[in-house]
């Protein structure tokens, strides 16, 4: 690599980084971020406690905690890898897009309904958020459910406090998955309405947050990786998963595993009887047996997935 690339892809990852406060995609966007202090403070007035907001909202353990340092330090990680490993084959998506429109086309000949501008949008939108978060449904499932797959995963439920940048303390091998899964998506639906819209895609300016995204994370998706406790009145619980339901699937209780594996949506868990209710539950701890060895550092995080499926197959070939 020449000198200059090197400061070029530093230059990127950086801009990621920080894209992490002021990108609207971004969970930790500064607007959300403030509309969350004002749900915590909800939970605050609420729970009657002593002690002043301020101390209430940033406690040490959680924001300058081992576990916090681990986090930031894997979304500085994950922002290099990002760069160099994902940034270059995102173009995918369209190439996934014009093949499936190709397919189609082949398949069933030019589209006998023609989709409107506004149509277009309006489907393709909900179709997004939709489909993008049944197949975050099925990929996490997959995760908690193939054990190669957990170990990669444990680096997410090894943190022993969450804060919201939690978020993005997942092993590059789960971003590279995750990216994976998010360009099919993207691809196959983009594909879908093009044919269905003739071409209008094509013209349309690609939001980048939806609506549905908005609304979600403006109404405290960062307290999910938080230790506020903001619940939803049950009835809405079974239709969107509130922060404290999936700060239950982070809780170290055999009762709480592969539990609420959903993204913003509580129906796949609903469908397939995996959904906890924030009523049946009270006080949680996080993290996974091996939180506090193995997992307690970055590059413990980075190389016990392999360390630990290597000994597997040492196990199984003896
Ligand atoms: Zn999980
Ligand atoms: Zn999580």
């Amino acid at each position: 690599m020449e000198l200059n690339t090197i400061f070029e892809t530093l230059n990127e990852a950086l801009e990621i980084s920080l894209s992490y406060l002021i990108s609207p995609k971004r969970r930790t966007y500064f607007i959300y971020l403030v509309t969350s202090a004002l749900l915590a403070y909800y939970v605050y007035f609420r729970s009657k406690n002593k002690q002043g907001f301020l101390q209430y909202l940033f406690p040490k353990k959680v924001w300058l905690g081992k576990s916090a340092f681990v986090d930031y330090s894997m979304v500085i990680f994950n922002s290099l890898f990002k760069v160099i490993f994902i940034g270059p084959y995102l173009i995918l998506g369209l190439y996934i897009a014009f093949y499936t429109n190709e397919f189609l086309l082949e398949k069933f000949g030019y589209a006998t309904v023609n989709l409107g501008k506004t149509e277009t949008i309006i489907y393709y939108t909900i179709a997004l958020t939709v489909m993008g978060d049944f197949f975050t449904y099925l990929i996490h499932l997959l995760m908690h459910k193939i054990p190669f797959l957990w170990e990669f995963h444990k680096v997410h439920h090894s943190a022993t406090e969450l804060n919201p940048f939690t978020q993005y303390r997942i092993h590059p091998i789960e971003l590279l998955i995750n990216n994976a899964k998010s360009l099919f998506v993207f691809g196959v639906l983009t594909g879908i309405f093009d044919y269905l819209s003739n071409h209008q895609i094509n013209k349309l300016i690609f939001l980048g947050v939806n609506v549905f995204g908005f609304v979600f994370m403006f109404l405290g998706a960062n307290l999910r990786h938080s230790h506020i406790k903001l619940t939803y009145p049950t009835f809405i619980e079974k239709l969107l998963i509130s922060p404290f339901q999936h700060q239950i699937h982070h809780s170290n209780s055999p009762d709480h595993f592969d539990k609420n594996m959903g993204s913003k949506l509580a129906i796949w868990d609903w469908m397939f009887g995996t959904l906890v209710l924030s009523k049946t539950t009270k006080d949680i701890e996080f993290g996974v047996e091996e939180s506090h060895d193995k997992f307690s550092t970055f590059w413990g995080n980075l190389a016990t997935p392999f360390i630990n499926i290597y000994n597997s197959f040492r196990k199984l070939f003896k």
